[in-house]
C-alpha cells in the first residue's frame, strides 16, 4: 500500500457557548482536517487541533509543516508508522517548524489506512481483542456556582442513557470559589469527579489546602486533579503531589514523550494525561504509556478542542489498554457541527466513548463534509 495523495483543509468549529479555563476563553476551534489516500483506493482521516500554550504549535505552523512533509510522504507505506514519523521529523528538521498536531493528524490517517487495509479496528492493531471500557468525563468550564450546577444537571439529563459516571470541573485558581463549585456539583451529582486547574495555582501550598478541603468534603469521589501549578515547574507539582490525597496528573507539563519522561523521572505526579494531539499521535502516546506503566504512573487520555475524527483516535487508543484509568473524550460532543456520520461517531455508552468497531479509526466523514471537499467550497484547502 502506497500513499498517493495528501489533502488538508482548514476547519473552524464554533462552540455553542464560550468555554473558559483558568487562562483562556474559547469561542471556537481552528483545526485542520487531513485526508491521505492510497493506491488501493483507501482514504485515511486525521485532524490537527493546535493550541500553542498546550500543543506547542499554531494552525499556521501545522499548515506549513503539512505542506513541507506531503511530498516526502508520497509512495510511503502508511502501515510503516515508524518510517512515517521519521519522515515527519526530518521535515521538522529541514524547516525548523515543530508541530505535534501535524504528527498526530498524519499518524491518525496512517493508522486509519493501516486498519482499513488489514480490515481491523485500530484498537486491535494496538493489541486488544475487544475494546476496554474506560469511563469518560464530560467537562464543565469555569462558570458561576449556579451555572456550574445547571450544567451538571443538564449533562445528567442529556446523557443518562449513556451511563454518565464522571464529570470534570475546570478550576479557576480562586480557592474559595473552587471549593464551593466542586462541593456544589458533588451535592447534585452522585458520580465521580475529576478536577483540572490548568496551572491556576501559583502557590503549591494553597493548592494543597484547596485539595484537602475538597477531599475532606467529597472524599474519594474526586479521582484526580490535573496540572495544579504553572507548567514545567516540576518542584511545585511534586510538592502538591506528595501532599494531596487527590492524585495529581501532569497535563501541560507532559506534552511530549520527553516531557512525560521528565515528569516520571522527577516523581512529580501520580499520573499523566496523554493527549494524542500534544503527544504527536498514537505512536508517541503508546511510548508514553509504556514508560508510565514501567514506572507505576497512572494514565488518563484527554482531548484538545477536537472533532469526532480525533476523538475516534482517542477512543481506539483508550480501548486498547486496560492501564488507562480515565478518559476525557468529550470535546466533539459540544460542537453543533458534526464531522463524521452519526453511525460511525464513537458512541457514548456504558459511560465511555467507544470505537465504532469498523476498520481503522472506524469513522466515515459526514456527507456535507464530503460534498464541500469534493466541490472545494466554503473550506480552505491547503495546497501541497
Ligand atoms: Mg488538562
Amino acid at each position: 500500500m502506497k500513499i498517493t495523495s495528501i489533502e488538508a483543509y482548514k476547519i473552524d468549529l464554533r462552540l455553542p457557548e464560550p468555554f473558559s479555563i483558568s487562562f483562556k476563553t474559547f469561542t471556537h476551534a481552528e483545526n485542520i482536517l487531513v485526508v491521505i489516500r492510497t493506491d488501493e483506493g483507501f482514504s485515511g482521516f486525521g485532524e490537527c487541533a493546535p493550541f500553542k500554550p498546550i500543543t506547542g504549535d499554531s494552525r499556521e505552523e501545522a499548515e506549513m509543516l503539512i505542506k513541507a512533509v506531503s511530498k516526502k510522504l508520497m509512495d510511503k507505506d502508511p502501515g510503516d508508522i515508524e518510517d512515517i514519523h521519521k519522515t515527519v521529523e526530518e521535515a521538522e528538521k529541514d524547516t525548523g517548524i515543530h508541530s505535534q498536531t501535524t504528527k498526530a493528524a498524519i499518524d491518525f490517517a496512517c493508522y486509519d489506512l493501516w486498519g482499513k487495509n488489514e480490515e481491523k479496528p485500530v484498537y486491535e492493531l494496538l493489541g486488544a481483542k475487544t475494546p476496554n471500557v474506560t469511563p469518560t468525563t464530560l467537562t464543565i468550564g469555569i462558570k458561576s456556582i449556579e451555572d456550574t450546577v445547571k450544567s451538571a444537571e443538564k449533562y445528567m439529563e442529556l446523557y443518562k442513557d449513556s451511563g454518565l459516571r464522571r464529570i470534570k470541573l475546570k478550576l479557576s485558581g480562586n480557592p474559595e470559589e473552587d471549593v464551593k463549585r466542586v462541593t456544589a456539583v458533588a451535592d447534585v451529582f452522585s458520580g465521580e469527579l475529576t478536577l483540572d486547574a490548568n496551572q491556576g495555582y501559583k502557590d503549591p501550598k494553597i493548592a494543597v489546602k484547596v485539595l484537602d478541603e475538597i477531599f475532606s468534603t467529597v472524599g474519594k469521589r474526586v479521582i484526580l486533579i490535573e496540572e495544579p501549578c504553572p507548567k514545567g515547574d516540576l518542584e511545585k507539582m511534586k510538592y502538591v503531589s506528595d501532599r494531596s490525597e487527590i492524585p495529581v496528573f501532569a497535563d501541560e507539563s507532559a506534552a511530549t514523550f520527553e516531557d512525560a519522561r521528565k515528569v516520571i523521572e522527577a516523581s512529580a505526579a501520580r499520573g499523566i494525561n496523554i493527549k494524542l494531539q500534544k503527544a504527536g499521535g498514537i505512536y508517541w502516546a503508546s511510548k508514553i504509556a509504556e514508560i508510565a506503566c514501567e514506572n507505576n504512573v497512572s494514565l488518563m487520555v484527554g482531548t484538545m478542542l477536537e472533532s469526532s475524527i480525533s476523538v475516534a483516535a482517542g477512543a481506539n487508543f483508550v480501548s486498547s489498554s486496560p492501564g488507562i484509568i480515565n478518559a476525557d473524550l468529550d470535546a466533539d460532543l459540544y460542537f453543533s457541527v458534526k464531522l463524521t456520520t452519526s453511525e460511525t461517531t464513537p458512541p457514548f455508552k456504558y459511560g465511555a466513548r467507544l470505537p465504532s468497531g469498523l476498520p481503522g479509526l472506524g469513522i466515515e466523514l459526514a456527507e456535507w463534509l464530503i460534498r464541500i471537499i469534493e466541490e472545494d467550497i466554503n473550506i480552505a484547502k491547503i495546497s501541497t
